[in-house]
């Protein structure tokens, strides 16, 4: 190693799951949403203003941090919008976990969330879940430099009940508490009504699941306006431009379809509730999902024999090679059509497996 390397920031990445190049996969593997953006969306993409990229963006991202506050009932004080939710919960890593305790976060979660407290020097540790997946609220009863809850969890799916999530964030006045709930509009209960009544809660959600904007990379984050001032200070100090005009016009068009977003979650929901029936008739077990995707292990057939199998019929799914998740798969609900054949093909596999 050349003496340079020394005074390098070294890290091991997020790996992200696999964007084929082959538009024939059943893309199953990074919980996206099979259905388009808002009409809105498009119809400005076609009408888009050369202007929104000859001048630089708001720094303060409005209008979209404006139409997020009207559609949740905040102020827009009270909103910080990002490039996507990585984004944004970077940026919160950044900012609020600067204290010597450990920050707490489940052993099986979002694998980023290790990364960034690498990444940013912070002491971590991981609080296992049960052996049913739940958190165990006594867990965060300790002391700790701040924590970090996707709730419903990634890559189990599940969503624990407002309570428990409020138990812990008022045993942790003294840090703060962020709840990433990348997945809640697929039927989770978000904490959002808790921040009112508590200055130390920020809750992060996403345009990249339920509002099929994945590529355009929208996040945002919601808390109290003495929070949301710190993020932006730490943001304005590391990028003042970070949300592109497009992005942020794109935004403000998928937030005011209410109605279209409601169509597709819902369809995404009715998908997801069919396709665990007909997984279960299989032989697979899953935590209750509340999200777009599910969690499955096979009551005979090892994770990863399903995994190559499928990948070999070009539907590509998430399998990890870690302690306790190695024998499970993360399905994404795709259309019905995707979901069909993904069932045609592994009720085909075992049959011929008998
Ligand atoms: N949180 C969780 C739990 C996720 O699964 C993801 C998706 N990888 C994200 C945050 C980040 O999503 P995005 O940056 O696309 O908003």
């Amino acid at each position: 190693m050349a003496n340079w390397e020394n005074n390098v920031r070294k890290v091991v990445p997020y790996v992200a799951g696999e964007q084929p190049k082959n538009k024939k996969v059943i893309k199953l593997n990074t919980n996206e949403c099979p259905y388009p953006p808002a009409p809105g969306v498009e119809r400005l993409a076609r009408e888009m203003d050369m202007d929104a990229m000859r001048l630089y963006p708001d720094t303060d991202i409005r209008p979209l941090a404006d139409e997020l506050a009207k559609y949740y009932r905040l102020r827009p004080e009270q909103v910080f919008v990002g490039v996507g939710s990585d984004d944004v919960l970077s940026m919160c890593f950044l900012t609020f976990f600067y204290g010597k305790d450990p920050i707490l976060f489940p052993d099986v979660t979002y694998s980023f969330y290790d990364v960034w407290a690498e990444l940013y020097r912070i002491p971590y540790r991981v609080c296992p879940l049960d052996e049913n997946w739940h958190i165990r609220a006594e867990d965060y009863k300790c002391k700790n430099g701040g924590i970090v809850i996707a709730n419903p969890n990634a890559p189990t799916g599940l969503c624990e009940p407002l309570e428990k999530i409020e138990e812990i964030v008022k045993a942790n006045p003294d840090v703060v508490v962020i709840v990433d709930e990348a997945y809640v509009d697929f039927g989770g209960e978000s904490a959002l009504p808790l921040i009112n009544r508590y200055e130390n809660l920020l809750v992060v959600q996403t345009f990249s699941k339920s509002r099929a904007m994945a590529g355009m990379r929208l996040g945002y984050c919601m808390g109290n306006e003495k929070l949301i001032g710190y993020l932006k200070d730490v943001k304005e100090s590391v990028n003042s431009y970070t949300v592109n005009t497009p992005a942020i016009l794109f935004g403000v068009e998928a937030v005011k379809d209410d109605a279209y977003f409601k169509a597709t979650t819902a369809k995404i929901i009715a998908t997801r509730e069919r396709v665990k029936k007909e997984l279960k008739d299989l032989g697979f077990t899953f935590p209750d999902s509340k999200t777009n995707f599910i969690f499955a292990s096979h009551k005979t057939v090892p994770a990863e024999e399903i995994f190559r199998m499928l990948r070999e019929k070009e539907i590509y799914v998430r399998h990890w090679n870690k302690p306790r998740i190695d024998n499970c798969l993360r399905i994404t609900v795709g259309t019905d059509e995707e979901m069909d054949t993904l069932i045609a093909v592994l009720k085909d596999y075992f049959a011929q497996k008998k």
